[in-house]
């Protein structure tokens, strides 16, 4: 019999994260595995100035995701790489071209203190990852000169104290303590020039990475100011059911946040990561709306998606599989979900069979992009996207075969549909799941056998064409 391969399955990697975090890590409650395991796809880029329309898609593990949010680099300034809450379409960031969102994101600037953050959280009940930026704990502010003397209504190098306070007051975007604290301003160089620099004391920052329970899909909105409508008050609804104070151009749905980075020299950085709940897209959408005065009730993509065949109705699959020549309901397939779901090894079959249709992009532990969905007629964007993925069993009983699309048309449809949409269309032979290469080693011999007994006999067609679904 052959060695299983190699698996690092999420949960590992995040249980030895938290029985060994870093110092600057915190937990707050236990995340459950399944919150963990779950995967999430969002586009990121090495610089925002490199990469001002471009992102990269990957998808990987909530966990992988979270332990990423705690590797902080050490830099100047703080622009260490970015990333954004969803996907991006051919590699363009911009509000007409996201994809797939599954992060929701709030920046929180305006509090007192991290610890704030933490406790509403928890008060919400939702799990996020609570990260200090790289003006966290900053004791100096520089804001561009030319804004200062526009305020003033006038020019010149000179500045007072008290005109310096009253510019920061009105500016609001410290909290009064903070401005109060101003002990000296000048006018200094900066980085892009002239600056007012005020010195005050430290002053409190963070990022909140929340997830959403179902991704929200632009390509199920028809018009896509929609969309962009509905994800802006997705994110006034969530921070109002956190309690943050957010500025207007976090609603932006392609905003890209810079990677967690500190100065160098500075130590104060730190991660709180609080166990809690996903974050449900249509009601905080609905709560924005109403922050908004808005009448409208939360929109419904405008576009049906194609309905997306229901899981567990074996009335309607078993009607199906009796429909059309080349469909035939082997009990034994049937086995085979129940038994080897939890085996089998899908990205191996596909390397094997199609390896045409994996993207080079390797997620965490042992999957992989498929270049298209297998469904992808049903997305209003056609194209391949990376919104795909299939993943291989891990030796875990909690943890069987993934084949996942993002796309809100695909978000019902069952493993067990795509991997017949597999067979279906000749990405995979039927034979490949009976296949001892293709099944973790400890599958049952005598079932295997039995079952790769009954994907042999031919239909009256002559082909091996089995429903498993
Ligand atoms: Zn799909």
């Amino acid at each position: 019999m052959r060695t299983p391969p190699h698996h690092s399955s999420a949960i590992e990697a995040w249980n030895k994260f938290v029985a060994e975090p870093p110092a600057h890590v915190t937990f707050v409650g236990d995340f459950d595995e399944d919150f963990i395991a779950r995967y999430v796809s969002y586009a990121g880029a090495r610089s925002l100035s490199a990469s001002a329309a471009n992102g990269t898609n990957h998808t990987m593990p909530v966990g992988q995701h979270l332990r990423n949010l705690s590797k902080f680099k050490t830099c100047r300034k703080k622009d260490a790489g970015v990333f954004c809450q969803g996907t991006v379409i051919n590699g363009r960031r911009s509000k007409k071209t996201m994809g797939v969102m599954s992060l929701i994101v709030l920046d929180c600037d305006k509090i007192n203190d991290i610890n704030e953050v933490v406790e509403a959280a928890k008060r919400a009940g939702i799990a996020v990852a609570v990260i200090t930026t790289h003006t966290h704990y900053s004791t100096t502010t520089d804001v561009e000169w030319k804004h200062f003397e526009t305020w003033r209504g006038r020019s010149g190098t000179d500045v007072t104290l008290d005109e310096a306070t009253e510019f920061f007051r009105q500016r609001g975007k410290h909290m009064p303590g903070v401005v109060d604290s101003i002990s000296l301003a000048e006018r200094a160089r900066g980085t892009d020039g002239w600056v007012i620099r005020v010195t005050h004391a430290p002053v409190h920052k963070c990022r909140v990475v929340a997830f959403l329970k179902e991704p929200m899909d632009f390509n199920a909105y028809e018009d896509l100011d929609e969309g962009n409508e509905a994800w802006a008050c997705a994110i006034m609804g969530f921070a109002a059911k956190l309690g943050i104070e957010i500025d207007e151009s976090c609603t932006d749905s392609s905003r890209a946040f810079y990677s967690p980075s500190h100065p160098s020299g500075t130590n104060d950085h730190q991660v709180i990561y609080v166990a809690g709940d996903l974050v449900d897209f249509h009601e905080v959408e609905a709560a924005g709306r109403v922050l908004k005065g808005d009448a409208k009730s939360p929109s419904a993509p405008a576009k049906a998606p194609v309905k997306a065949p229901q899981r567990k109705q074996p009335a309607q699959a078993k009607a199906q599989a009796q429909t059309g020549e080349k469909t035939k309901l082997v009990h034994a397939t049937r086995l085979w979900a129940k038994k080897f779901a939890m085996r089998f090894l899908v990205t191996d079959a596909l390397a094997a069979y199609s390896p045409n249709l994996l993207t080079s992009a390797a997620l965490g532990g042992k999957g992989r992009h498929i270049e298209r969905c297998p469904y992808c007629e049903r997305h209003s964007n056609t194209a391949g996207d990376s919104s795909t993925y299939v993943c291989n069993a891990i030796a875990d009983p909690r943890s069987g075969f993934k084949i996942q699309c993002m796309h809100a048309s695909c978000k019902d449809t069952d493993r067990l549909e795509f991997l017949q949409r597999l067979i279906d269309n000749g990405s995979l032979p039927a034979e490949a799941l009976a296949d001892p290469r293709f099944l973790l080693e400890d599958a049952n011999a005598e079932l295997i056998d039995k079952i790769a007994a009954e994907f042999q006999q031919p239909t009256n067609q002559g082909k091996y064409a089995y429903r498993i679904y």
